[in-house]
């Protein structure tokens, strides 16, 4: 699956903002937005005053970047939602975090979201005991997602085994066991990014 696979810290110098892509080294003083916060080019593009669809792209950017989707991908995710019951901004944002990527990393399983996928497309994982390799599958309520036992071994899972991470409501987890299980459909209180979804769906329904 196609992948933006340019540098990170570049895309969140281009909004302006921490978009939290590298895991650790976002929390740490080596993050590029502490040393140098313009947007990239050669002099550093200036952010002049954005007009509202400057406003509105700009956060469709943001939040492809955070969820690491390209255009076709979000887009797809967006028309989905907009045949839900429902308030389409929410649906969007509830198909956004249930992908298996996003849970994997909200379940403190990967670093960032980037890493989550990479650990998913090599196969370190099952959903409900079969292995799955596909970051967008889209996951529901009882699906459990666990590492796979070959993988347990690695030095990577022992060391999560050891910290304490917090998950959201809607994930039970058992770090122990390196499972989680989905129990609710995550509400629009439970994600916790900046976000903006109305700009989104204005832009879209131009
Ligand atoms: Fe963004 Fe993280 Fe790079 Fe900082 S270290 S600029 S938050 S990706």
């Amino acid at each position: 699956m196609a992948r933006y696979t340019g540098p990170s810290c570049r895309l969140c110098r281009r909004e302006g903002e921490k978009l939290f892509l590298k895991g650790d080294r976002c929390y740490s003083d080596k993050c590029a937005m502490n040393k140098r916060a313009t947007a990239p080019g050669q002099h550093g593009t200036k952010r002049g005053k954005l007009s509202n669809y400057g406003i509105q792209l700009r956060e469709k950017q943001k939040v492809k970047r955070y969820y690491g989707l390209l255009e076709s991908q979000f887009l797809k995710t967006y028309e989905n939602a907009t045949k839900m019951a429902g308030m389409t901004g929410e649906n969007f944002l509830r198909l956004l975090e249930v992908r298996f990527d996003n849970v994997v990393y909200r379940m403190g399983l990967a670093s960032s979201r980037k890493e989550a996928r990479q650990l998913v497309t090599h196969g370190h994982f099952t959903i409900n005991g079969k292995k799955a390799d596909i970051p967008s599958m889209s996951l529901s309520i009882g699906d459990v997602v666990a590492v796979r036992e070959k993988s347990q071994t690695s030095q990577k899972f022992k060391d999560i085994m050891e910290k304490s991470a917090t998950t959201p409501s809607w994930i039970e987890s058992d770090v122990e066991k390196l499972e989680g299980k989905i129990v609710a459909m995550p509400s629009r209180e439970d994600i916790d990014l900046p976000i903006e979804e109305h700009l989104i769906i204005e832009l879209y329904s131009r």
